[in-house]
């Protein structure tokens, strides 16, 4: 079932891949596959790869990952839930594991709680 979604979501990127979006597009309500990833690689070559919060190597997604506590995920700086737009500014790269713990927790007060997690 997951080789079938992926093969989907390959096809999609292919189909969508060739259409531009107009510069001024703004906050997106139900983003497209290809500007998803594309978002997805950029936030992840800024932050090198690494989760923004407790520093390890994040796993791409991919076969077999999907459910992995280090797996990369997109982290929203301000929650969606406020109102926080999908967008490079607002989004850090964060594993699995820590964006689920952060949940609407300020970044700076996380970041903190898993510093000091580190320290004892
Ligand atoms: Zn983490």
């Amino acid at each position: 079932m997951g080789f079938r979604f992926l093969r989907r979501v390959s096809t999609m990127v292919l189909l969508l891949s060739s259409q531009e979006q107009p510069t001024q597009f703004r906050v997106v309500p139900a983003m497209k596959p290809a500007q998803r990833i594309r978002l997805f690689e950029e936030v992840y070559a800024r932050d090198g790869g690494r989760c923004v919060y407790c520093g390890i190597v994040a796993r791409r997604p991919g076969r077999g990952v999907r459910r992995a506590a280090d797996l990369a995920t997109l982290d929203h700086v301000v929650p969606r839930s406020l109102g926080g737009p999908l967008t490079r500014e607002n989004l850090v790269l964060a594993c699995s594991a820590c964006n689920n713990e952060r949940g609407v927790m300020d970044v700076e007060a996380f970041r903190a709680v898993k510093a000091a997690g580190r320290e004892t």
